[in-house]
């Protein structure tokens, strides 16, 4: 059995595994440095501790960055790293630069339960949770880890659905001690399971995104079978208990299915759900996945939506679409290949 990771440990975490290795406190926060910041790979460089106190955790630790599997690069500078997971599954991460700016999407679990009907991820199922470490070793172990800017949970799986490791990933993204980002850079995506919503609210300041894709309860519950769990109108109701005013955003996203979800009836019903509530709209073009009748609206049709919204002081964006020659559809990548395994 391959020996415990120190990668993906908080400080405190840190603190009870030098203490009972008897090293002195400090110990944990200079382990925490050369984890988090620092560009190396193994506990034999961690050169500030003895070579005796290398040795002694070397014995029953390894550092635990795993390095991707494969990479594919997109002709506009996307790439798409796979990993493979401690069950031997793949996941996927996607560094998508733009300008000034490096977003990585990452993935939370391998599969996922909640079966969206135009997911490839939802197609594949569950098939494990992603720990707090094996989430951040899609960043760590990129080599354009240290120019990453934004951060997106919306790879594979339903972050909420692994809560405990998600915001164990964004206490160590977010703290001091370890990556430092601002939580202004980070955003979790989810499909509105409420009562780990409101926990990620009340316990992290990072950004929320909810996964919308229609207003219309029996429409959602066609596309995304959560809404027979925890209707939309709920999922809005609980986030108007929070504060969105200052520099925290809360965005909903829209894939537009054409002939679905894009009508005027959806702009009319999307503006009464959203009213008041300080917020973006980012509509997502669709992009085909095997075996599902559902197809991308026409452009004229999402310019015209987005101005519709637009205009009923609903504030909308229209997200361009990135890497689709190295099939950026979330999921497709590593789905298949999990996939080759079974
Ligand atoms: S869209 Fe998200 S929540 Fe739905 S099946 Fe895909 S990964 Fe899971």
């Amino acid at each position: 059995m391959s020996k415990p990771a120190l990668f993906g440990l908080t400080l405190n975490e840190l603190i009870a595994l030098a203490k009972e290795e008897k090293l002195p406190g400090f110990t944990a926060k200079q382990i925490s440095e050369w984890l988090y910041k620092k560009e190396i790979t193994s506990i034999d460089e961690m050169t500030n501790l003895s070579l005796k106190v290398r040795q002694q955790l070397s014995e029953k630790y390894c550092f635990g960055l795993s390095q991707p599997a494969k990479v594919s690069e997109s002709t506009d500078g996307t790439k798409k790293y796979l990993f493979t997971t401690s069950n031997l599954k793949f996941v996927e991460a996607a560094y998508i630069p733009d300008n000034d700016r490096a977003t990585l999407c990452v993935s939370s679990q391998v599969g996922c339960k909640m079966g969206c009907l135009f997911c490839m991820t939802g197609k594949q199922g569950f098939q494990g949770h992603l720990s707090a470490g094996e989430i951040i070793n899609q960043l760590r172990s990129i080599p354009e880890w240290k120019n990453i800017t934004n951060i997106v949970y919306m790879g594979m799986g339903e972050p909420f659905d692994n809560l405990d490791n998600v915001l164990k990933s964004l206490e160590i993204l977010t703290s001091e001690w370890g990556m430092a980002m601002s939580p202004r850079r980070i955003t979790v995506s989810t499909i509105g399971v409420i009562p780990a919503m409101k926990e990620f609210l009340e316990r992290s300041n990072c950004h929320l995104a909810v996964s919308l894709h229609t207003p219309f309860d029996e429409e959602r519950r066609m596309l995304m079978p959560i809404q027979n769990v925890y209707p939309i109108e709920e999922v809005v109701k609980e986030i108007r208990k929070f504060d969105f005013s200052g520099q925290r955003r809360v965005s909903f996203e829209y894939i537009m299915f054409n002939g679905i979800n894009d009508t005027p009836r959806h702009v009319k019903e999307m503006s009464r759900l959203l009213n008041g509530l300080q917020c973006r709209v980012n509509l997502i073009r669709f992009h085909a996945i095997p075996d599902t009748p559902l197809k991308g609206s026409p452009d004229d049709v999402i310019l015209e939506f987005r101005n519709a919204l637009t205009a009923k002081g609903v504030f909308t964006t229209l997200r361009s679409s990135r890497g689709q020659d190295i099939q950026a559809a979330c999921g497709l990548l590593s789905t298949k290949e999990n996939m080759k395994r079974e």
